[in-house]
């Protein structure tokens, strides 16, 4: 734990792989920016890595006032012992008062590992940062701009807003998908800190042979339409009406967690809490009931269609447009009105 520091920084944890950085930094940015703006401290980006000194600058233009670089050969591939070792000896010498992590695979292994050596705080998963005072029961101190880290608890019934006045610093990791990305201003300056690595020396208990990455089928956080079928589509069979919907539409595919168990679709195309969280300009459920944990990954939507034989499903709630109905009888319409290209204004 390091002492209460309310003049620290807000950091970011720029998770990059091979040199590439990840989405989930620069969604971070965003919010990061607004929590420094708050609190009038900077906004500083951690980057260990190795060869990776040309992402500084971008990360600046994505609103870093500073990045701070850990270059060593060692940080190469992630291993969590000199990662966390490297954010640890840097927490201790610069006393940031939160740290923020994407909760990737990365992300959710680096963030306890840094926590547990810190003995600070740790709340996976947020959706949603604010920063705000917090009086604890019983008390009458008031602790003042803190780190609201909201998330939703017992499998999505409730949003939960998780204080922490007192094991600093504050740390979090954050859903991907669910803030907006940065826009990157090539005119922003920033400070690139080339930071000395506290690794020499340290034997890693992995020696990385070689590594392969199957990459993903899709890639539903890009796309402006997607079509997302659930267990109501009754077999892998029926799931080509949605593919076919999809094609017309320049779509990508997704599917419910029921829907990928029931080996309909790829886990790949999953949207949900434990899947892929979008916000596409339209999302069409077909045969999806609408349960929290799917709605926690597409209710961002800007428009939703729903298609479901029940009119009381909870996904109907939240749709903009609903259309009762069998998505049998639904989709061959929906396909061959798009393909003719009735309806449709130039
Ligand atoms: C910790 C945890 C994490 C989870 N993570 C996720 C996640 O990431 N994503 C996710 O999706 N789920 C997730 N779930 C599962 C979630 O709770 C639901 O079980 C799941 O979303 C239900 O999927 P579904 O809507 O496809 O199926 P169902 O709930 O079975 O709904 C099927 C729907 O299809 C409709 N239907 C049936 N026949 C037709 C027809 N012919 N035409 C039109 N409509 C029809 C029905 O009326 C019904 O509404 C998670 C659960 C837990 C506990």
């Amino acid at each position: 734990m390091t002492t209460v520091n309310r003049n620290g920084e807000v950091w970011i944890f720029a998770e990059q792989e091979a040199g590439k950085l990840s989405d989930v930094p620069l969604e971070l940015m965003s919010r990061g920016r607004r929590l420094a703006d708050e609190l009038k401290v900077p906004l500083a980006a951690v980057l260990p890595g190795s060869g990776v000194k040309a992402l500084g600058s971008k990360l600046v233009s994505h609103g870093a006032d500073k990045v701070y670089i850990i270059d060593n050969e060692k940080l190469g591939v992630y291993q969590a012992t000199g990662y966390s070792k490297t954010i640890c000896d840097l927490v201790r010498e610069h006393k940031p008062q939160i740290v923020l992590f994407g909760a990737t695979p990365i992300g959710r292994d680096l963030a306890p590992h840094v926590a547990s050596a810190l003995k600070c705080g740790l709340t996976a998963d947020c959706t949603d940062l604010e920063i705000g005072d917090h009086t604890p029961p019983g008390s009458t101190d008031v602790h003042k701009n803190l780190l609201l880290q909201i998330r939703p608890a017992f499998g999505g019934n409730i949003i939960a807003t998780i204080v922490n006045y007192d094991r600093w610093p504050q740390m979090a990791t954050v859903r991907e998908g669910v803030m907006p990305m940065s826009e990157p201003n090539a005119s922003r300056k920033g400070e690139i800190i080339d930071c000395r690595s506290t690794l020499n020396g340290l034997e890693l208990p992995l020696k990385v042979i070689d590594s392969q990455r199957r990459p993903k089928k899709v890639n539903l956080k890009a796309s402006r339409i997607i079509v997302a079928g659930g267990a109501g589509i009754g077999s892998k069979e029926n799931f080509r009406l949605l593919w076919d919907l999809a094609n017309c539409l320049g779509a990508a595919v997704g599917g419910s967690r029921a829907a990928v168990d029931l080996g309909y679709v790829d886990h790949d195309h999953q949207v949900g809490q434990t899947g892929t969280t979008v916000r596409p300009a339209l999302y069409i459920a077909v045969g999806i009931s609408g349960a929290v944990q799917h709605r926690a990954g597409m209710a961002e939507s800007a428009k939703i269609i729903a298609i479901n034989t029940d009119k009381d499903a909870p996904m109907m709630s939240i749709a903009h447009y609903g259309i009762v109905g069998d998505f049998r009888q639904v989709l061959p319409k929906m396909i061959k009105v798009i393909r003719s290209g009735a309806g449709v204004k130039a």
